[in-house]
């Protein structure tokens, strides 16, 4: 649909959101972000608690997360991106059992050095991991038919440990989906931006700050400064048609627009499109799309509380991962344990969830004195259940002018801020080409 002077509507004020608005703001495109919450940012947005700015989630990025360092640089400079994050390199270590790391080589030294000097892995485990990764170049990470991650590991032979502390721990962290139900297509694509990468793309990112100011902030200012606007506070109730394009019914104005980028979390997507006839199949299929949930608890201890690494793995029973928020972002004292997935956790209350995590770090640390106060955070719909086969709509759409982005649309990625990112741009790039 050529439109020669377009207005563009994106509802959603998430990751997302934001990636197909500030595309579309850097090319001069006026853009209203319609944002339903008063804070941004999603289900990447910063909790205040007593004083502090915590997030709804701990997050973390990848170097292989290329378009949103790329975006966080636009927005807010080199020297936002210097201050806002820390890069580490990969290591994953789960108690005393098992640390892995990848060191400064050109790849596969990187991963195949990391492998050998791994502790907590037998030289069968290792062989076999190398083996893994051997076999899924040599195909091109591609399978020629879906099936779950625990099936793969089966038929490519891979012993407990290498399953265990490696391929399920990735698994589970990446896809937020039990390894039995993940898709191995998805897992084997993070395996090739990941692992398979260079030594960089490999390194963990944490956010210094909160995740409302790491992007959705400053991207704020940055679609400011071009002519857009961010309205918060504007839950979207209808996506009208119109002969010229789409009125915008939400609970703040009614507005006009050419284009809509509709950036909701699958959910609240299907409600706008389901009045569409053209969309009703994708709004019937994201209606019984699963979710899975993410759990953080925030344990504050006496200042000089401390995780032997910024991030370390508690192991069993709830396969939780701690963060160091000293080490991360100076909150002195502050351990945050994130629990991915479904699990038999769920049965606990929040008091009985904070109790396991501190017994876990007691367990894995030595004598902690108890925390001055717990928070949990249960997201329960932290993520689609990233299952094999799984139907992703496309970002552009059957009705001209109408594009969805998310994290759950058509990609390589499982639910995670790089997926929601890339497909923001592309809808913002459809635009982009359709104007010339
Ligand atoms: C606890 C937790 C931990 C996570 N950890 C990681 C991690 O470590 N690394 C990683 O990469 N990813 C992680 N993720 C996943 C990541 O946060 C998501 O994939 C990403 O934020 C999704 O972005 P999005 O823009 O697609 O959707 P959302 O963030 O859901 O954004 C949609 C936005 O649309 C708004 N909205 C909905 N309906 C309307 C309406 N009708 N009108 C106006 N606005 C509306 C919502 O309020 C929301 O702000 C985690 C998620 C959670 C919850």
């Amino acid at each position: 649909m050529p439109v020669s002077d377009p207005r563009i509507a994106v509802i959603g004020g998430g990751y997302a959101g934001f990636a197909a608005a500030v595309t579309l703001a850097e090319r001069g495109v006026p853009v209203s972000v319609f944002e339903g919450a008063t804070t941004l940012g999603g289900r990447a947005r910063r909790v205040e608690h007593g004083g502090l700015a915590l997030d709804n989630g701990l997050h973390l990025l990848m170097g292989c997360y290329s378009e949103t360092l790329r975006l966080i640089r636009l927005v807010g400079g080199k020297q936002h991106e210097e201050r806002a994050l820390v890069r580490l390199p990969l290591e994953l270590r789960i108690g005393g059992a098992f640390r892995f790391r990848t060191w400064k080589l050109p790849s596969p030294l990187h991963l195949m050095l990391g492998l050998l000097t791994a502790r907590g892995l037998g030289r069968g485990d290792i062989l076999a991991a190398m083996r893994f990764m051997l076999e899924a170049r040599g195909s091109g990470f591609r399978l020629r038919q879906d099936m779950t991650v625990t099936d793969l590991l089966d038929r490519r032979r891979q012993p407990e440990n290498a399953r265990r502390y490696l391929w399920e721990a990735i698994c589970t962290a990446a896809l937020n989906t039990p390894p039995g139900e993940a898709s191995a297509q998805v897992f084997l694509n993070v395996l090739r931006d990941s692992l398979n990468g260079t030594a960089t793309d490999c390194d963990l990112l944490f956010a210094r700050v909160d995740l409302s100011a790491l992007l959705p902030e400053p991207a704020t200012d940055f679609i400011d400064k071009n002519g857009g606007e961010v309205i918060t506070g504007a839950r979207v109730t209808r996506i009208e048609r119109i002969a010229t394009g789409f009125r915008i019914h939400s609970t703040r104005s009614t507005d006009e627009f050419t284009h809509v980028i509709c950036a909701c979390d699958p959910a609240r997507a299907g409600h706008l499109l389901e009045e569409h006839s053209e969309l009703r199949r994708i709004a019937d299929a994201l209606s019984h799309y699963r979710f899975e949930p993410i759990h953080s608890i925030y344990l504050q201890y006496p200042e000089q509380v401390r995780l032997p690494a910024p991030m370390f793995g508690l192991g069993d029973p709830l396969k939780q991962w701690a963060f160091d928020r000293e080490a991360l972002c100076n909150q002195k004292g502050l351990i945050g344990v994130v629990i991915s997935a479904s699990g038999p956790h769920e049965t606990m209350d929040r008091n009985e969830l904070a109790r396991t995590a501190h017994r876990e770090l007691v367990r894995c640390l030595g004598p902690l004195p108890d925390p001055r106060w717990h928070l949990v955070i249960a997201e329960k719909r932290a993520t689609f259940a990233c299952s094999p086969n799984l139907p992703r709509p496309d970002q552009a759409t059957a009705v001209p002018g109408l594009f969805l982005a998310g994290d759950y649309t058509a990609g390589d990625y499982p639910a995670t801020l790089e997926g929601a990112v890339r497909s923001g741009i592309q809808c913002a790039r459809h635009i982009l080409e359709s104007k010339r």
